[in-house]
C-alpha cells in the first residue's frame, strides 16, 4: 500500500515526544495555511465575530471571507503592541500570530492564560509561525484549556517551506475535530517523503538550532543597521 499515512502517525509520535505531550494531541497538514483552513471551517465558522489584530498575517482576512465569518478589527496601539484587554466582549474567536506578523512583537504566556482563564467561551488560535526566533511558546496552555489551539510550521524557522509541513497542538477533542473536516477535503494531505523528511529535520536538532542562531544574528545585524 503506498498511500501515506492517513494521520501521519509517525510524524505526530515524533512531533509529541519532542514536545512531551500526547499523539491525540497533534495534529499534521500540508503547510500551516491548509491547517488555518481547516481550524477557520471546523471552529470560527457559524460562531460568531472573529477578532484579530489591524496588523497581522494577510491570510486571515482571506479565510474569514471565503467561510463568511464576520470580523472585528483589534487595533494594536502607536508602537503596535496586541493589548488583549481591548478584544470587545462580542468576540467570539480571536486568532494572532505570536509573536506577530509583520511586527516580530510577542506577548508572554502568562499574559494570554490570563485572558483565556477570564473568557472561557472565547476560542483561540495562536499562530506561532515565528516564535523559534526567541519567543515564548503557548503549547503548555493546549494541557489545561480546550479554547485554545496551537499552530506552527516547518516553513519559517527550519526553512522547509518547499515541504509543506503544518502542525497543531490542542485537546484531543479538539484534534478530532480538525480529523473530521480534514477527512471530508482530502485523507492524505501530507505525501510519504514529506513525512520522512520532516522527522529526520526533527532529528537534527543542531542543524535547526545553528540555524535559528544564524537568522537571530542577522535580524540584530538589519535592526542595527536600520537604527544607524
Ligand atoms: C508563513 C506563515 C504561515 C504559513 O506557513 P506555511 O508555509 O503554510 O506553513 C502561517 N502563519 C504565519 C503568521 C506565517 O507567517
Amino acid at each position: 500500500k503506498l498511500y501515506p499515512e492517513s494521520n501521519s502517525d509517525r510524524l505526530r509520535k515524533k512531533l509529541a515526544t519532542k514536545n512531551k505531550i500526547k499523539e491525540e494531541n497533534v495534529f499534521v497538514g500540508n503547510g500551516s495555511d491548509e491547517v488555518l483552513a481547516l481550524s477557520f471551517l471546523t471552529f470560527f465558522s457559524g460562531r460568531g465575530n472573529l477578532c484579530f489584530p489591524d496588523v497581522t498575517y494577510s491570510f486571515y482576512p482571506s479565510l474569514a471571507k471565503l467561510f463568511e465569518i464576520p470580523c472585528e478589527i483589534l487595533e494594536t496601539s502607536k508602537n503596535f503592541k496586541i493589548n488583549l484587554n481591548d478584544i470587545s466582549k462580542n468576540t467570539s474567536s480571536v486568532i494572532f500570530p505570536n509573536p506577530n506578523a509583520i511586527t516580530g512583537l510577542g506577548l508572554k504566556k502568562n499574559y494570554i492564560e490570563k485572558y483565556l482563564t477570564l473568557h472561557p467561551d472565547v476560542f483561540f488560535i495562536i499562530d506561532e509561525a515565528y516564535v523559534d526566533f526567541g519567543a515564548e511558546t503557548c503549547l503548555p496552555l493546549i494541557n489545561h484549556y480546550k479554547n485554545v489551539l496551537i499552530i506552527q510550521t516547518f516553513s519559517k524557522s527550519r526553512s522547509l517551506a518547499g515541504l509543506r509541513i503544518g502542525t497543531c497542538y490542542g485537546d484531543p477533542d479538539l484534534i478530532n475535530a480538525l480529523n473530521a473536516t480534514k477527512n471530508s477535503f482530502n485523507s492524505y494531505p501530507v505525501d510519504r517523503i514529506a513525512s520522512i523528511a520532516a522527522i529526520a529535520s526533527i532529528d537534527d536538532q543542531k542543524w535547526h538550532l545553528d540555524h535559528i542562531n544564524k537568522i537571530i544574528i542577522n535580524r540584530n545585524y538589519l535592526t542595527n543597521k536600520l537604527e544607524e
